[in-house]
């Protein structure tokens, strides 16, 4: 019989998106099937008996056992180079279940200060009331994040690249540290898909996504995953078997089908990024663009060493951006665009634009603002997959009307 599984080991990137996951069923379907159902049936009541003992593999319940959101997992894990995967029904839910599975009361977080905004709304309000409390570190700053391990930090946390300004961690340093006092390290690799960044390879522990963004890669359903080793996916799978945090069927095929182009699209995203970045480097009009693939990034090296890609989410500051009024210029260059879309989301082939800091970043303080880098000036572009002389178009019509 001809047995996907069997060659699956030496297959590359782009052959697992495609390929990975799918038992073929006795329709011999070629697409991936969707299975819209709560509950499967036995064939006696002691193969039910089995089933729900673990003794015998096999479907039980859709809230952990589904065969669509299990292609979507073990393709996802092929993709991360995981031993398994744990599909969630948003990203949120996976950051919150890799919690709730690993840690108790008084153990601690440290994650880099640069974190998306939900995320650090759950480590203070939410896992800080079960006792669990978390410390913020520059991304970069390995030293920093070794400073503030104390012997109940039980998760290292980090972003990399960091949105908006693209700031890069050494991964494969991170581990380092974390191992060295026995704690684990999660990357939330959402920025980057498989496709750009492998984080298991380089030592991380878990890996962290929200498949809301490039997995899908066209702004469709909402859904998460968490993967990593067999021993810590067992707890994360216990938590969404227990307390729900599922991901649905249908929105589970929606994923597969993406990662079927993921590479691809990746691929093209960075492309125009990169073209992106350059001309903005160029424009009068802008004092400076944070993307890690410019020469000028200042960690463009390690960038270039630990992705195949830079990603497509890239930062830039109008002339003047500490002055008064530079909010002013920003958001005429953002109200001036008819084809990008003004809106907090990334991770779509549509592009989109943002004002970091009355937005994504609007709850910091401005003291924290400044801390972070984001000015008034601050631009945010996910650059999606228009021809790129049309975004390049675009933005042009507001900046040129700056100089
Ligand atoms: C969107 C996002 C999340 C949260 O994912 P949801 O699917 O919206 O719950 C987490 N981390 C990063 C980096 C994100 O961009």
């Amino acid at each position: 019989m001809h047995d996907e599984h069997d060659s699956a080991s030496s297959w590359a990137l782009e052959t697992l998106a495609i390929r990975a996951g799918h038992d073929r069923t006795g329709e011999q379907e070629h697409g991936e099937p969707i299975f819209p159902t709560s509950s499967f049936v036995y064939g006696s009541a002691a193969e039910a008996a089995r089933k729900f003992s673990g003794e015998e593999p096999g479907n039980i319940y859709s809230r952990f056992t589904n065969p669509t959101v299990r292609t979507f997992e073990r393709r996802l894990a092929a993709l991360e180079g995981g031993e398994r995967c744990v599909a969630t029904s948003s990203g949120m839910a996976a950051i919150l279940s890799t919690a709730l599975a690993l840690l108790k009361a008084g153990d601690e977080i440290v994650a880099s200060r640069s974190l998306f905004g939900s995320t650090v709304s759950l480590f203070d309000k939410y896992l800080g009331k079960l006792g669990i409390t978390t410390r913020y570190v520059e991304l970069s700053d390995l030293a920093a994040w070794e400073a503030a391990i104390t012997p109940a930090t039980k998760l290292l946390f980090a972003e990399t690249p960091s949105n908006p300004l693209s700031e890069v961690v050494d991964i494969a340093a991170l581990a380092e540290i974390a191992h060295r006092h026995d704690a684990w390290l999660a990357i939330d690799n959402c920025f980057l898909t498989p496709a750009l960044q492998r984080p298991l390879a380089l030592g991380a522990d878990l890996v962290i996504h929200s498949a809301t963004k490039y997995l899908d890669g066209q702004g469709r359903a909402i859904g998460g995953a968490v993967v990593g080793r067999e021993a810590e996916l067992e707890e994360v799978f216990g938590v969404v078997r227990t307390c729900g945090p599922c991901l649905s069927p249908f929105n589970a095929w929606i994923f597969t089908k993406g990662l079927e182009t993921l590479e691809l699209r990746m691929r093209a995203h960075c492309a125009n990024a990169q073209a992106l970045a350059e001309w903005l480097e160029a424009h009068p009009a802008v004092a400076r663009v944070h993307y890690s693939g410019l020469a000028s990034h200042p960690q463009h090296a390690l960038a270039a060493r630990q992705q195949r890609g830079f990603g497509a989410v890239l930062g830039f500051e109008v002339k003047g951006s500490e002055a008064e009024g530079s909010r002013a210029a920003a958001w005429s260059v953002i109200d001036a665009t008819r084809l990008l879309s003004i809106t907090g989301n990334l991770g779509d082939v549509k592009s989109t634009i943002t004002h970091p800091a009355t937005t994504t970043h609007g709850r910091l303080s401005h003291a924290q603002k400044s801390a972070a880098g984001i000015t008034e000036g601050l631009i945010r572009v996910a650059v999606g997959l228009e021809a790129l002389d049309d975004i390049r178009s675009d933005l042009a019509r507001g900046l040129d009307a700056l100089v």
